[in-house]
C-alpha cells in the first residue's frame, strides 16, 4: 500500500473485490460489465474503485484501485479506473453516499427502454413489500421513482446529465441508463448491495409478471 492511498483502502478494496464476484454469481455483471466504488475521504474526495475492463466473477482486491475527485488514478498502478468513473464521482458528490455501485442485468436493462425518452422519464414502482429494503421507506405503499438517463458513451457530457437527473429527484434511490444498467448507492458497501439487491429483485418480479410499473 502507498502513502497517497487513503484509510481503510484495502480493506474496502477487499470488499468491492467480493461484491464483484457475488453480483457476477447472480449474473448481474456478465463480461466485464459493472463497476463498483466505495468513498474513502470527503475532503480530498478520495474513491476506491475497481479497474476497467475487468470480468467480475474473478475480481481480487489488487484489481480495485484509487482515485480523485475528477476520476483521475492516484495510486499507483498501470491499470485504468472503469469508464464510468466520472458517474461514480458525480453520485458520491451530489449524495453524499458512502459507496456506488452499478450492474448490467437483463432486466434492469429491459425496464429501463422506456417508451418515454428525455430528461422527463421514469419508472414508478410501488405496492411491493420489498420496497421496504431501501433507506427511508418503511411502506409497501410508498412509491419509488427511478429515474432513466439516455445513455452516452461521453462521460463528462452523461455526468453532467446525471448530476442534473440527480437534483430534479432528491428522493430517489438509484437510476437507470436506458438500455444500460442500474446504478445505486448507499451511505455503506452494505446499504450499496442491500439496494441492489432489493431493486434487482423488484425489477425481475416486474418483468417477469408483466407487471405494471408507471413510466411517465
Ligand atoms: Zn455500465
Amino acid at each position: 500500500m502507498t502513502k497517497t492511498r487513503g484509510s481503510g483502502f484495502g480493506a474496502r478494496a477487499s470488499e468491492l473485490a467480493a461484491i464483484g464476484r457475488r453480483f457476477y454469481a447472480r449474473g448481474w455483471v456478465l463480461g466485464t460489465s459493472g463497476n463498483f466504488s466505495a468513498v474513502l475521504s470527503r475532503t480530498p474526495l478520495r474513491l476506491a474503485i475497481t479497474s476497467s475492463s475487468l470480468p467480475k466473477g474473478t475480481l481480487r482486491a489488487s484489481d480495485i484501485l484509487e482515485c480523485d475527485e475528477h476520476g483521475r488514478v492516484v495510486s499507483k498502478t498501470k491499470a485504468k479506473p472503469s469508464a464510468e468513473t466520472l458517474l461514480h464521482v458525480e453520485i458520491a458528490k451530489r449524495r453524499g453516499a458512502g459507496a456506488v455501485l452499478h450492474t448490467h442485468s437483463v432486466w434492469s436493462t429491459m425496464l429501463s427502454d422506456a417508451w418515454a425518452s428525455g430528461p422527463e422519464a421514469t419508472l414508478a414502482i410501488e405496492g411491493y413489500e420489498m420496497l421496504k429494503g431501501l433507506a427511508g421507506v418503511t411502506s409497501h405503499e410508498h412509491r419509488v421513482i427511478i429515474p432513466i438517463v439516455d445513455n452516452d458513451q461521453d462521460m463528462p457530457r452523461l455526468a453532467r446529465r446525471v448530476g442534473d437527473t440527480l437534483d430534479r429527484h432528491p428522493a430517489a434511490h438509484a437510476f437507470l441508463l436506458r438500455r444500460h444498467g442500474l446504478y445505486t448507492w448507499g451511505a455503506t458497501l452494505a446499504d450499496a448491495e442491500r439496494h441492489v439487491e432489493i431493486l434487482e429483485f423488484l425489477f425481475e418480479t416486474i418483468g417477469r409478471t408483466g407487471g405494471k410499473p408507471s413510466w411517465q
